[in-house]
């Protein structure tokens, strides 16, 4: 099956703007599926996909559990290459640890470290020159809502303070592509609604490509300025949907209530069930 055939495209990001991948935080996956194992024992885990990121969108990827949106994550941070077809960020075959900050569902934070020393590893891998590296830490650490923690110990604070450490990390590195997977999934609701603030603004202000995985329908219309969703196991695209909801200095919790983020989240609901 061509994979025009596989969803109902809504946009035409991938005809307007073909050379995504070749700009700076740009993507873009060209008839990508990825196989783990070999002979009767392989898995295809995602595929075929085609997708078109432009620098500075939103974009989540949302789907059941197990339907590949890990895998397209670490292909798009080029922890492995596709069994077929490219991958391409920012210009090039994406370099592992290189070519995009990640987020990860567990913080995974040196634990005997404190909260500025875990930042200042990423400052130092990012090759930003020691001497910056006070108020770089300091302006990370205020952007994610951490100012003035930067002696404390990792594991003297919450598992939402520690992701939140873990998001200036990733941001540290200054790389125009943010890739996130399921980074609150192990949060309580409440501080899950607080960081997803938070991303909204940090990405918006900072103007970074940025893509989300999430099975949560909610989260997705939330975060996204575009939502994916990917059918279960192998995932192909079967929905591909702008979110026309406004962005930068809006009042979430009226966003959150209104009837177009609830139309929207049905939809996508309804999709990922399907
Ligand atoms: P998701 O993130 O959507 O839950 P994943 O990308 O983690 O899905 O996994 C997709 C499929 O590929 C699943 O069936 C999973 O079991 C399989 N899979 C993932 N990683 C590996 C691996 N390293 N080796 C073998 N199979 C894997
Ligand atoms: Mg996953």
């Amino acid at each position: 099956m061509a994979s025009s055939e596989v969803g109902r495209k809504e946009r035409t990001a991938g005809a307007d703007t073909p050379r995504s991948g070749e700009r700076p935080g740009g993507v873009r996956l060209t008839n990508v599926t990825h196989r783990y194992g070999r002979g009767a024992e392989a898995v295809t885990a995602v595929g075929p996909v085609e997708l078109d990121v432009p620098p500075g969108e939103f974009l989540v990827l949302v789907g059941a559990s197990g339907c590949g949106k890990s895998t397209l994550l670490r292909l798009i941070a080029g922890f492995e290459r596709p069994t077929q077809g490219s991958v391409r960020v920012s210009g090039a075959e994406p370099r592992p640890g290189r070519a995009a900050g990640i987020v990860f569902q567990q913080p995974r934070l040196f634990p005997w470290r404190t909260v500025g020393g875990n930042v200042d590893l990423a400052l130092r891998y990012a090759r930003v020159p020691r001497d910056q590296w006070g108020p770089r830490r300091a302006e990370l650490l205020e952007r994610v809502g951490l100012e003035g923690t930067d002696r404390r110990r990792v594991w003297e604070i919450s598992g939402g303070q520690q992701q939140r450490v873990a998001i200036a990390r990733a941001l540290a590195a200054e790389n125009p592509l943010f890739l996130l997977d399921e980074p609150f999934g192990a949060l309580d609701a409440l501080t899950r609604e607080r960081l997803q603030d938070d991303v909204r603004r940090v990405t918006s202000q900072t103007g970074r490509t940025a893509v989300f995985v999430t099975h949560s329908a909610d989260e997705a219309v939330f975060l996204g300025s575009r939502v994916v969703v990917l059918s279960r196991r192998p995932g192909t695209v079967v929905l591909d949907l702008p979110v026309p909801l406004p962005r930068g200095e809006v009042d979430t919790e009226e966003l959150r209530a209104s009837g177009e983020f609830a139309d929207l989240r049905k939809r996508i609901a309804h999709e990922v069930k399907a």
